[in-house]
């Protein structure tokens, strides 16, 4: 795994391997104190402390990472959205160890909603 962190949360959550979602390179995870019906956090295993470092990752890495949130919140169920990532500590940023945080209310449409109750508890 890239660059761990001992003193991580988030590193230390990657090790345990207690997520929802996985493909090479990040994970998704339920945040334990949601603020929206759905709340996921996508966490590269890459350790970069905030958004600010994301040159760190290569181009390709970059990419993938934001393919990862959109087929996190497609397979979620939702259409409707909001990604979110708070850089430092007074824009609300407290795990630092970068993460997008994927807020919905649930499935628009009546096709999403069948999927996204299969989705979400299969997440
Ligand atoms: P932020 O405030 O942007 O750094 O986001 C950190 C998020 O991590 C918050 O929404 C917390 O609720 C969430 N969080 C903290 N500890 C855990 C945990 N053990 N498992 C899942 N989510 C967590
Ligand atoms: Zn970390």
């Amino acid at each position: 795994m890239p660059s761990q962190r001992d003193d991580c949360l988030f590193c230390s959550i990657l090790r345990e391997g207690s997520y929802v979602r996985k493909e090479k390179g990040f994970v998704a995870i339920k945040d334990i104190n949601p603020q929206a019906a759905v709340h996921l956090l996508v966490i590269p295993e890459r350790h970069v402390d905030s958004f600010r470092e994301v040159g760190e990752f290569p181009a390709r890495e970059a990419k993938r990472m934001l393919e990862f949130v959109a087929d996190t919140a497609r397979e979620a169920g939702l259409t409707d959205y909001r990604v979110q990532v708070n850089v430092g500590p007074s824009a609300g940023q407290t795990v630092f160890h970068l993460h997008w945080h994927i807020l919905g209310s649930g499935p628009q449409h009546a096709d999403d909603k069948a999927h996204a109750e299969t989705a979400v508890v299969e997440l």
